[in-house]
C-alpha cells in the first residue's frame, strides 16, 4: 500500500480527500501520496500562522533559537530515515542526499544563532535614535524539487528566528521528506508558526496573492520568479527571489590538469547538474584545452549513472519527466547542429527512469542552446579561450548573474578576474561551498535580494525607527 503523508496545519498532521502522486525518479513507481491543497486549506494556514504571529513576534532571541535548535536535532537524529527517503522521491546519490539532509540540520543550527541588533543612530544630549528590526508578519515560502529539503530549511528557520510566521509549499515533485520533517517536528514548533502544506503549481500564485500573506520568499526558476514578483505587487508584499543561474567557470592555462579536472567534473555534475550554482558552462584556455577537456572525458567515463539509492552510483536519474524531455531536447538540438560530444549523447527513451548519460560537448559555439541556456542536467559544454578579457566577457554575456568560478595557481590573479564577474558568488579553486552566515543571491535575473547571514535575515524584517527627543519642553 503506498503511503499517504499528512499537510502540518496549526500544530496538526491534516489531510484531504484529494491527493496527488509521487514518483520515483529512478523507476517511475508511486512512492507517496500527498494531500492536494487548494483555497481553502491555504486560508487554514494562513490564519493558524497569522494567529501564531501575535505570540511568537514577542518571543525572546533565546526562545526563538531553542525551537530552532530543536529542528536541527529533529533532523539529525532522523537523517538516516530522511536521507533514504531523499533519494526515493528526488533520486539523488545517497551520499548526495546525507550531505543535503546533515547539511540542512548543520544550517539550522548555524542560524539559530543569528540576531539583528539594534543600531544606535544618534545618542546625545538632544536625541536617542535607535533602529530596530521587526519581522514582517505571515510568511509564504515556496521551494523547488533540487534540494527540497535544503530549500525548505533555508526559509523556515530565519522566518522563526526573525520572528515571523510561515506557510510552506514544496515541489509537487519533492514534497515526501518534507512531509516527514514536519511529521518529526510538530511538537517542536508552537503550533501555526510553521505550516507545510502540498499542493499543484497552482497552489503557488494563491500563496503569492494571498492577502494576509506579508512577504514571499521564492526558490525556483526565473520564469516562475516574475510571475510572483507580479503576483506579489499587487499589495507590495515583500519578496526574496532565488533564481536560476548559467554560472560559467574559467580555468587558466597554469591549472594542474589532473588535479582540477576531478573538480570540474563535479562542479557540474554533482545532483545530476540539478544545481542552480552548478557550472553550466566552462571556459578553458587554450594551452591546456585539449588536455583537460580528455581528462574531464575520461574521469566521467569512471562515474556510475543509476539509481541513486544503489552503492557505487556517482549520478542520479533527472528528478521529473519535464526536466528529462527539456535535457535531452537540448541534446538533440546539439546533435541536430553538429556539435562534437567526448563523451555521453545517447538517451535511451524507452528505458524506465529518468536517466541522462554524462554528455560533455567539445567548444560548441557561443550561441548554441547549450551554452546560451540553463540546461539544469548532466550536459557540459567545453569552451576555449585564448585571452582572460575575451574569457570573462563571454562568461558576464549573460542574462543571469548567479555564481562563477576562476581556476588558478595564481590565487591574487583568480581573486582579480573573480571581481569582474557580474555574479552572487564567486569561487576560486574550489566550488559549491555555501557558508550560512553569508549572504547568497542572483545578480541580474537570477535573483533579487539574498538569502543566508545576517542580510538574508533583515529580508524578513522592517527596520523600525525610534527616536526619543530628550532635551523636548512638553
Ligand atoms: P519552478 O519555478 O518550476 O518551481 C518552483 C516552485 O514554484 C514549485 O514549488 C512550483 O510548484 C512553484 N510554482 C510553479 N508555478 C508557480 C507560480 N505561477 N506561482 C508561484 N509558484 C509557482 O522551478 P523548478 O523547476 O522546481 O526548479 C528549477 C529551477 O530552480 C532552476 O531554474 C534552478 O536554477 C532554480 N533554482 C534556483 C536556486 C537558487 O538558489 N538560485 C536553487 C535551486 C533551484
Amino acid at each position: 500500500m503506498t503511503k499517504t503523508y499528512a499537510n502540518l496545519i496549526d500544530g496538526e498532521m491534516v489531510t484531504t480527500s484529494d491527493t496527488f502522486e509521487v514518483v520515483n525518479p529512478a523507476n517511475e513507481e508511486v512512492v507517496g501520496l500527498v494531500p492536494s491543497c487548494g483555497k481553502e486549506e491555504l486560508d487554514r494556514a494562513v490564519s493558524a500562522a497569522r494567529r501564531a504571529f501575535k505570540s511568537w513576534r514577542k518571543t525572546s532571541a533565546e526562545e526563538r533559537q531553542k525551537v530552532v535548535q530543536g529542528i536541527a536535532a529533529a533532523i539529525k537524529d532522523n537523517g538516516d530515515e530522511l536521507f533514504r527517503l531523499l533519494t526515493t522521491e528526488q533520486g539523488k546519490p545517497h551520499a548526495q542526499a546525507q550531505m543535503e539532509i546533515f547539511g540542512a540540520a548543520g544550517l539550522a543550527a548555524a542560524q539559530s544563532t543569528l540576531t539583528l541588533d539594534d543600531v544606535i543612530n544618534q545618542d546625545d544630549d538632544t536625541r536617542l535614535s535607535r533602529t530596530r528590526r521587526v519581522p514582517v508578519g505571515v510568511v509564504g515560502g515556496i521551494v523547488p524539487w533540487n534540494f527540497p529539503v535544503m530549500m525548505a530549511i533555508q526559509k523556515i528557520v530565519p522566518a522563526l528566528v526573525s520572528g515571523c510566521t510561515i506557510v510552506l509549499k514544496p515541489s509537487p515533485f519533492t514534497p515526501l521528506t518534507t512531509l516527514r520533517i514536519a511529521e518529526l517536528i510538530k511538537d517542536v514548533v508552537p503550533a501555526g508558526t510553521v505550516n507545510i502544506i502540498t499542493g499543484p503549481d497552482e497552489l503557488g500564485p494563491l500563496i503569492t496573492e494571498h492577502p494576509d500573506i506579508d512577504k514571499i520568499t521564492f526558490t525556483g526558476s526565473t520564469a516562475t520568479g516574475k510571475k510572483i514578483m507580479e503576483g506579489a505587487s499587487r499589495d507590495l508584499k515583500r519578496i526574496t527571489l532565488e533564481l536560476g543561474g548559467n554560472d560559467a567557470s574559467i580555468v587558466l592555462p597554469d591549472a594542474d590538469v589532473e588535479k582540477v579536472a576531478e573538480q570540474l567534473f563535479w562542479s557540474s555534475f554533482s545532483n545530476a547538474g540539478q544545481i542552480c550554482v552548478a557550472a553550466k558552462r566552462i571556459y578553458i584556455h587554450e594551452d591546456i584545452y585539449d588536455d583537460l577537456s580528455k581528462a574531464i572525458a575520461e574521469y566521467a567515463k569512471g562515474v556510475v549513472v543509476g539509481d541513486g539509492s544503489q552503492q557505487g552510483t556517482g549520478v542520479g536519474p533527472i528528478q521529473n519527466k519535464k526536466q528529462f524531455d527539456r535535457v535531452c531536447e537540448l541534446i538533440q538540438d546539439a546533435k541536430d547542429q553538429g556539435y562534437q560530444f567526448l563523451t555521453g549523447g545517447d538517451v535511451d527513451p524507452s528505458g524506465t527512469g529518468y536517466y541522462v548519460p554524462i554528455t560533455i560537448l567539445d567548444n560548441p559555439p557561443e550561441d548554441a542552446r547549450i551554452v546560451a541556456e540553463e540546461q539544469f542536467g548532466p550536459v557540459m559544454p567545453l569552451m576555449k579561450f585564448s585571452s582572460v578579457e575575451e574569457a570573462i566577457e563571454r562568461a558576464n554575456n549573460s542574462e543571469y548573474g548567479l555564481a562563477g568560478a576562476v581556476w588558478t595557481k595564481d590565487a591574487d590573479k583568480g581573486v582579480e578576474i573573480a571581481e569582474q564577474l557580474e555574479t552572487g558568488t564567486v569561487w576560486v579553486n574550489e566550488y559549491l561551498h555555501i557558508s550560512p552566515l553569508a549572504p547568497f543571491g542572483g545578480h541580474k535575473q537570477s535573483g533579487f535580494g539574498a538569502e543566508y547571514g545576517i542580510d538574508g535575515l533583515k529580508e524578513f524584517t522592517y527596520p523600525q525607527v525610534i527616536t526619543v527627543k530628550r532635551d523636548a519642553d512638553i
